[in-house]
């Protein structure tokens, strides 16, 4: 049987959901194979095993961490050769699209985004269902041309547990000069809370300008801790400086797909739906029964923010006794 390599996202040794979430479509399509770059393999193997990683390859230089996204490409591309995999599945993050463009540019193999469904298709090749055009349309995809090279989006697909040996075979690629052009010269980290990452994360508060202000938006951040979300916001909210950039979701934000996704004070936009629409469940609270969020919303509450939330809070609060 063929390998299906898939390219680990992790940090600091731990998996990201999205690689055992990319395991699960790998194994319907042939032996899941992980390219596990830099250190901290030692950690994941077992979580990779008991998703049913056969094999795990292991790049563990520097390089990978030092410069960006090109010695992945490069390490991607000698496998793809070396290996002839049956399909090559990498996150559908902002990094992983550069990775697998970067990836189909040297393989001439095609290249499909926003996966969020990949299956066998009758031939045994990929077949992918994408949401396009900022989730307007949904189509179902498959390459004609080399090994297949696909970005999965987040949360789409459900890690099923599997177990596999996670074999480790050690490789090393000789990069050229191209790909230690950007190197990575400081790292700060994000300070962070509690709360679950937006694009990881099973249930998602998100704010707009309905809130009002940067105070009136503490309302979502009490709701999102009341049940153990994350928070997200619209564009509007963010180009007010009432929230961080980093939680805008949307066309030109962080694309989500949990299981419920709640938006509170938020019109609809396109490009906002662009970014949420895919989510499993979505409950919209608003005051314009016309809001255009309404149209996609599995359940709608048509009132004021500030007198439907603290019910909401006052309802959770007295569940959890
Ligand atoms: C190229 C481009 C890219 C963009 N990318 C993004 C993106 O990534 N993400 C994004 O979000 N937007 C994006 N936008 C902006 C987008 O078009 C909208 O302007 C934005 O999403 C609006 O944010 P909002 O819904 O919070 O605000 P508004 O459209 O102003 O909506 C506020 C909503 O809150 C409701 N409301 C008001 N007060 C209350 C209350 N007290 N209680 C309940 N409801 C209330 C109103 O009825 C209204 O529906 C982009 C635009 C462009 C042109």
């Amino acid at each position: 049987m063929a390998e299906v390599l898939v390219l680990a996202e992790h940090a600091d040794g731990a998996v990201k959901k999205v690689t055992l979430e990319m395991l699960t479509a790998a194994a319907r399509l042939g032996e899941p194979a992980v390219v596990w770059t830099g250190p901290g393999v030692e950690a994941a193997r077992e979580r990779l095993a008991a998703h049913g990683a056969a094999r795990v390859y292991v790049a563990d230089s520097a390089d990978y961490a030092d410069y960006v996204v090109a010695p992945k490409a490069e390490l991607l591309a000698s496998l793809v050769a070396e290996k002839a995999p049956a399909a090559v599945l990498i996150a559908g993050t902002a990094e992983g699209k550069e990775i697998a463009g970067r990836l189909a540019v040297k393989t001439g193999a095609g290249v499909l985004t926003d996966a969020v469904e990949v299956v066998a298709g009758q031939d045994g090749s990929p077949l992918v269902t994408q949401a396009n055009f900022g989730g307007a349309i949904t189509v179902h995809s498959v390459v004609r041309r080399g090994a297949p090279i696909i970005a999965v989006r987040p949360n789409a697909i459900q890690p099923v547990a599997a177990q596999g040996a996670a074999e480790v075979t050690e490789v090393s690629v000789t990069l050229s000069d191209a790909a230690r052009t950007a190197q990575v010269t400081e790292r700060v980290a994000t300070e962070k809370g509690a709360r679950p990452d937006l694009t990881e994360a099973q249930v998602v508060v998100s704010g707009g300008r309905g809130t009002g202000s940067e105070d009136g938006f503490k309302i979502i951040e009490t709701l999102a801790d009341a049940i153990g979300a994350a928070v997200g916001a619209s564009r509007a909210v963010v180009d007010a400086g009432w929230y961080p950039h980093q939680f805008q979701v949307g066309q030109t934000g962080k694309t989500v797909s949990p299981q419920l996704y709640l938006a509170v004070g938020i019109s609809g936009a396109i490009q906002h739906r662009a970014g949420m629409q895919t989510s499993k469940t979505i409950m919209a609270i608003n005051k314009d029964p016309e809001a255009p969020i309404f149209e996609i919303a599995d359940f709608g509450v048509v009132g004021d923010l500030f007198t439907v939330v603290p019910q909401l809070l006052e309802e959770i609060s007295k569940r959890n006794g």
